[in-house]
């Protein structure tokens, strides 16, 4: 049997967390190919390490990519698999159940780790619980934390490019319009450095300050659902269970007190520095390094520490 990856639909070409989720798939020491509803993401799917098909679905389901019409396309090519994988996203959230109710077989959710090929470890209730389970029926499907995974290489692979008949799209519901969210400097799910900032940050013009601190780090800014609510950061910054799931190499937060919901987005984190002027803030449980102080003092001094940087010849 082989192992069918859903490749991340929402972007134009290959995405860091669709190589990941190869990695996770290239796990179950089966063939794997990769199903893609992007045509002109073929030939850049086709170099990808690791695959030996990809399968490009037709330009009338790519138009209309309702979670019911890629569970309709799974359906028509499930029968030679018995995994299919996707990352743990929204919409492959939606049509993978719907897949796996179809053709009677289980949906394992937000897998961190394959311990064999029916066998998975996967969270629930925001981390607070680590489950191993085991699928009974034949076929699987799994969605997957995408930074839970090595990413494969881009490059290096030579896959076979299988045009897929078309299939007839869900016509029920329609997408009206597609809006990009706003976003400036470095990608957060693939950024290796985070900086972070909560409601301690008390304003938008606070958050941005803090967001130019990170571009001119060379890291991603991420924002906790309190900051997000008061209208410091945008949605697509929140780091949490209801928000983006990272593990950077460095996570730096600041004025985040540590909610077990936000917690549940990054404390896979390689290294995490923490600062809060409450010494008993939760942040402080996960913390590599924490600091107990005033954010802006701490803010302001590693402005000046890179401004020297900049300035020294
Ligand atoms: C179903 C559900 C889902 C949720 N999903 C998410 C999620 O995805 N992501 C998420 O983040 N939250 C989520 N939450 C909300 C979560 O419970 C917390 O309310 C939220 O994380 C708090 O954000 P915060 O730490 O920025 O704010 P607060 O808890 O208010 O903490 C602010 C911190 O800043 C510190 N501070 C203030 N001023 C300064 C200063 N000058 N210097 C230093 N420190 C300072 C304070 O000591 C405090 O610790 C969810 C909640 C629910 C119920």
């Amino acid at each position: 049997m082989r192992t069918l990856v859903l490749a991340d639909t929402d972007v134009g070409s290959i995405s860091d967390v669709t190589l990941r989720v190869i990695g996770a798939a290239l796990q179950l020491g089966q063939p794997v190919d990769l199903l893609v509803f992007d045509a002109s993401s073929a030939a850049a799917a086709a170099r990808v390490n690791g695959i030996e098909r990809v399968l490009v679905a037709s330009a009338g389901a790519a138009n209309a990519l309702a979670p019911e019409t890629i569970a309709a396309q799974l359906l028509v090519l499930v029968g030679e698999y018995s995994m299919v994988v996707a990352t743990h996203r929204a919409s492959s959230r939606a049509a993978l159940p719907r897949a796996a109710a179809l053709s009677e077989a289980a949906f394992i959710a937000d897998v961190i780790a394959i311990r064999e090929r029916t066998q998975f470890v996967r969270c629930l209730y925001a981390d607070s619980v680590i489950a191993t389970v085991t699928s009974a029926t034949a076929r699987t499907y799994a969605s997957v934390r995408p930074s839970s995974f090595a990413p494969v290489a881009a490059e290096g692979g030579a896959a076979n490019i299988v045009a897929l008949a078309p299939i007839l799209p869900f016509t029920a519901t329609r997408l009206v319009e597609r809006r990009a969210a706003e976003q400036s400097g470095q990608d957060l799910g693939s950024a290796r450095v985070v900086v972070a900032g909560g409601r301690g940050l008390a304003s938008q013009e606070n958050m941005e300050r803090l967001g130019r601190l990170a571009g001119s780090l060379g890291a991603a800014l991420g924002a906790s659902r309190a900051a997000v609510d008061a209208g410091y950061a945008p949605n697509a910054a929140q780091i949490g269970q209801t928000g983006r799931s990272v593990a950077p190499d460095v996570y730096v937060a600041f004025g985040i007190s540590g909610a077990i919901q936000h917690l549940a987005g990054m404390k896979e984190s390689k290294f995490i520095v923490a600062v809060n002027k409450d010494p008993d803030a939760p942040i402080f449980s996960v913390a590599d390094v924490g600091l107990v102080g005033d954010l802006f003092a701490v803010v302001g001094a590693i402005e000046a520490h890179v401004q020297a940087a900049e300035q020294r010849p």
